[in-house]
């Protein structure tokens, strides 16, 4: 890992952004290292969601009064902002959903159940999160398809030579994640991509984690589908994106059945919509979706390359002063990682790891992190793990260490 340069972000001025980290939890001031999990919001994206329900909350595409008309034009607003952040090709790949999730189970229950077979073999990864490996289980079960899977190695690295022997005829779809949530790993997606492409397999990749700290273009990464959530990017919950390329948009049946999503309806026949309608059923989360369009902004005003950096910073100090603790193992040591860390500690279950940090007003994660197989792959039941974002600082990685300190003093 090498280190980064001194980031020229001014953190102390972005701090006053997010009201939520000046608190104290249990008497301490708040550090939060939950960012994987979610991050926190600026001001100006909570100021986005208040200015639309105080100013113009309406129902969209049907309305032709003013408030309908002005919603309508703030929701597609950020459809293109989307688009433009993921470098789409058409406005109309971009696909708002309730999250990765919800993206996942779309291409699933959609382009899988209509186009994968019996014997059809599905590949994902060693290190995905079970949002993208339960909605492939799902369509194996009902479609008789089978699933394969991309080994990691010790360091927390797929390995691509397993992978290119699991290509053949038969894969018809490989899904991957682009940065592992549990160990940080950025996976060579393009090459992915690339692999699969060349035995005819579509491709989709789960951004949850690339989102916020990655410079995305899905027409660079020739990425079929590409999904993630708003609110791992400075956005709101219950709100996220799939984009996919249109051809396969069109040929694609519809998700589920209701308002928007249709042409014409009559007891005989209904007609459905053109993408991206055709997969938006019902009233969306406009709210939410407005103020995606502010997130963005907000971290391009930050300049992404500067928000990688000042985490890189961060990931590489605080791995360094990780190793000095006494019987701590760090899980998932790849070349290529964003700013996550997870380790082990000899003697100490992460659970009471979790609750004397918190009682220090330290947050971070314990457990499995929803990679159930990944934590089988290194032989425990789950880490500790910290995750930066672009609030944090030096000073609470200082407060992290001293932490575990307590916490070693207290258990062993
Ligand atoms: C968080 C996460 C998901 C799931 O996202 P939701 O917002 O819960 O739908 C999937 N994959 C990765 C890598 C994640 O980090």
């Amino acid at each position: 890992m090498q280190a980064a340069p001194e980031t020229i972000l001014d953190i102390a001025k972005i701090r006053q952004d997010f009201p939520i980290l000046h608190q104290q939890v249990n008497g301490r001031p708040l550090v939060y290292f939950d960012n994987a999990a979610t991050n926190q919001k600026p001001l100006p994206v909570i100021d986005a969601l208040t200015r639309y329900y105080e100013g113009y909350n309406a129902n969209i595409h049907r309305g032709i009064h003013h408030l309908a008309e002005q919603a309508t034009a703030a929701f597609e607003a950020s459809r293109r902002a989307v688009q433009q952040f993921l470098n789409a090709k058409h406005w109309e790949e971009i696909i708002f959903t309730y999250g990765t999730t919800d993206g996942i189970n779309l291409v699933a229950q959609t382009y899988g159940r209509k186009f994968l077979n019996a014997g059809d073999e599905i590949v994902i990864s060693g290190m995905e999160h079970h949002s993208n490996i339960v909605p492939w289980q799902m369509l194996c079960e009902e479609r008789g398809c089978v699933l394969r899977v991309i080994p990691v190695d010790d360091n927390g690295e797929l390995m691509l030579d397993e992978y290119e022997k699991l290509l053949s005829e038969r894969t018809k779809l490989v899904s991957v994640v682009h940065v592992s949530n549990s160990l940080g790993t950025i996976n060579p997606v393009e090459t992915i991509i690339e692999k699969a492409h060349a035995v005819g397999a579509v491709v989709l990749i789960d951004g949850a984690q690339a989102s916020s700290h990655l410079d995305l273009d899905v027409q660079a990464l020739d990425a079929d589908f590409y999904v993630f959530s708003a609110h791992k990017l400075y956005g709101p919950t219950g709100m996220g994106v799939l984009y996919g390329k249109r051809a396969l948009l069109d040929a694609m049946p519809p998700y589920r059945g209701g308002g928007e999503m249709i042409k014409e309806v009559t007891f005989e026949k209904t007609t459905y919509n053109d993408p991206p309608y055709k997969f938006e059923a019902g009233t969306p989360n406009i709210a939410d979706v407005v103020a995606v369009k502010t997130a963005l902004e907000y971290m391009d005003g930050l300049g992404k390359e500067n928000i990688a950096a000042h985490e890189a910073d961060l990931l590489h100090y605080a791995t360094e002063q990780l190793q000095e603790l006494d019987g701590l193992r760090i899980i998932g040591q790849a070349k290529h990682k964003i700013g996550v860390v997870s380790w082990v500690m000899d003697g100490i279950h992460h659970q009471d790891t979790g609750v004397i940090l918190d009682q220090q007003g330290i947050a971070v994660r314990t457990g499995h992190h929803c990679t159930q197989p990944l934590m089988q792959r290194f032989g425990i039941a789950g880490t500790t793990r910290a995750s930066f974002a672009v609030y944090n600082t030096k000073d609470e990685v200082d407060r992290l260490i001293a932490g575990l300190r307590r916490v070693q003093k207290m258990m062993l």
